[in-house]
């Protein structure tokens, strides 16, 4: 069974911040939501996973369906016949058609052989829903299509590990789904991790999932469970937006936020609390989130 095993994984950089702090994952086949705020150390972690830099301690293995496991930090070209990258910025695209361009990128990954490559940039363009753009520059794609060709050319040579950093940055609704539907399509054999600041991302398609804040694991596992072991612990109520001190002191208050004027607020409890106002809550991803990821203060 191929698996990503990230151990005991800890980075400070030179000017002293501490990026991970003794990280430990277990990632399967599928699609891995890696939800995080910004600074949380998510691209620190995919630039290690995607061999581009070394952690201090701990180490990632990657397991694969049959031979030995690959050290990643050590077998770095081990690691990177095997991985497809989508940095979060992918710099600036030459003027050139999307399939020249892939077709050229397919070149550099090694398809040498003229007709097969030919087909493997096909396919990809068909996979990716490009196939009718081919024929325009990449350059002047919208946000939803450039991250479209970002997957067709991190899915060159088949890899058995995809990285895609930050993808759903800058786009809009109805290009998010589209992209993480293309994502969760594209996971079934393989590992792919995603990561992202926004909850929704990895509500519905990710089986599995962890939460990173401040450098640290604060939650793993299967979105749907982590919701249901919150099931009977979150309370809402509305308040006024001058009691939300109030609130803040006297419960766990996980969020808030403005509705038709007036302050809904979350907490976490094991019971109901006294103040009768308070009505269970349709517990969502959010409120995992939130009662992982603590909210500054205003
Ligand atoms: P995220 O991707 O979750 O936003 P990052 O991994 O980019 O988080 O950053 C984690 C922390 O490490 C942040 O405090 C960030 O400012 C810091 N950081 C990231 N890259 C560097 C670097 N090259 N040098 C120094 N600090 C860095």
């Amino acid at each position: 069974m191929m698996q990503l095993l990230i151990e005991n994984l800890s980075k400070t950089y030179p000017n002293g911040t501490q990026a991970l702090k003794n990280i430990n994952l277990t990632i399967p086949a599928g699609l891995f939501g890696l939800l995080g705020p910004n600074g949380a150390g998510k691209s620190t972690l995919m630039r290690t996973i995607a061999t581009l830099q070394n952690a201090d301690e701990g180490q990632i293995v990657l397991q694969t369906g049959n031979g030995t496991p690959i050290d990643v930090q050590k077998q770095k070209d081990e690691m990177r016949r095997r991985l497809g990258y989508l940095p979060q910025e992918f710099g600036v695209y030459p003027n050139i058609s999307a399939e020249a361009l892939l077709d050229h990128l397919a070149i550099l990954k090694g398809l040498t052989h003229k007709a097969q490559r030919k087909e493997v940039v096909q396919n990809l363009l068909q996979q990716t829903n490009l196939y009718e753009v081919r024929k325009r520059a990449v350059a002047g794609y919208s946000g939803g299509m450039k991250q479209r060709f970002g997957i067709a050319q991190a899915l060159l040579g088949n890899p058995e590990v995809v990285i895609v950093d930050e993808p759903t940055a800058g786009l809009d609704p109805a290009e998010r789904n589209r992209f993480l539907n293309l994502l969760s399509e594209i996971s079934e054999n393989i590992i792919i991790i995603f990561s992202t600041h926004i909850v929704e991302d990895v509500k519905e398609l990710c089986n599995n999932m962890a939460i990173i804040n401040q450098g640290e694991v604060v939650m793993q596992g299967n979105p749907a469970a982590a919701i249901e072991q919150l099931r009977g612990k979150i309370w809402q109520t509305k308040v006024a937006k001058t009691e939300l001190n109030h609130y803040r002191q006297t419960y766990h208050l996980i969020s808030h936020k403005l509705n038709a004027g007036k302050m809904e607020i979350h907490i976490l409890a094991d019971q109901q609390p006294a103040d009768s106002t308070f009505t269970p809550a349709d517990v969502q991803l959010e409120d995992v989130y939130f009662s992982k990821v603590q909210l500054p203060d205003e």
